[in-house]
């Protein structure tokens, strides 16, 4: 299983490439979740993140690219991948396919999540994360408010930074001029499975195991 989920924020990918990481045992690599790991630790890159991520933008290419290609190198993803957040521009697009070239990957699909814009400013701005184990729940799906705790693991459940209402539509902006043209990149390679990303959780689980063949 190598795969690329791909749309913009706060459509499900996350929960998604979690969903089927645990059911194939297959490494989840979100880039999203290591930038956070980073600003709790306070790293380097965290520190130099943060601010970008606050805004909505993106982190610079180059710093993007040498994380993703430790990863892919490294023997934990011998048997497959899940990435969540990346590629996010053309440019990260070119550079994960000359890493592909060498680690001699070809087989591999994009899923792109098709969800308007209204219902995901509609989703972002109802989502809470764990701070402990960085799950996300939805106060309107999921029953959760903010003085809850992680059904889980009881952590505390908190609005990502990047979660305010001004930073989603900046996301959404970022989302809509540069990370959508990676979109006909995967096109013209014939690697795009589209999906439905509006329905719930488990049904779009299964159509992307379905548009898989697994
Ligand atoms: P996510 O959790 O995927 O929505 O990512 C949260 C934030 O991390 C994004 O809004 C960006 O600021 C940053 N980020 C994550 N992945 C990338 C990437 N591939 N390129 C640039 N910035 C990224």
């Amino acid at each position: 299983m190598r795969l690329i989920m791909f749309g913009p924020p706060g459509v499900g990918k996350g929960t998604q490439a979690k969903l089927l990481s645990e059911e194939f045992g297959v490494p989840h690599i979100s880039t999203g979740d290591m930038l956070r790991a980073a600003v709790a630790e306070g790293t380097e890159l965290g520190k130099k993140a943060k601010s970008i991520m606050d805004a909505g933008r993106l982190v610079p290419d180059d710093v993007m690219i040498g994380i993703v290609r430790d990863v892919l190198r490294s023997p934990k993803v011998k048997n497959g991948f899940i990435l969540d957040g990346f590629p996010r521009t053309v440019e990260q697009a070119k550079a994960l396919d000359t890493l592909f070239q060498e680690l001699h990957i070809g087989d591999y699909r994009v899923v792109n999540f098709a969800v308007d814009d209204a219902e995901i400013i509609r989703r972002l701005g109802s989502r809470l994360m764990c701070v402990n184990d960085g799950k996300i729940y939805n106060k309107l799906t999921d029953g959760v408010s903010p003085e809850m705790r992680c059904p889980e693991c009881g952590g505390a459940l908190i609005q990502r930074d990047d979660d305010k209402e001004e930073t989603i539509r900046k996301r959404l902006e970022v989302y809509h001029s540069t990370t959508k043209p990676v979109l006909e990149f995967y096109n013209s390679r014939g690697v795009v499975l589209q999906l439905d990303g509006r329905a719930t959780v488990e049904s779009v689980h299964n159509e992307i195991k379905r548009l898989l063949g697994v």
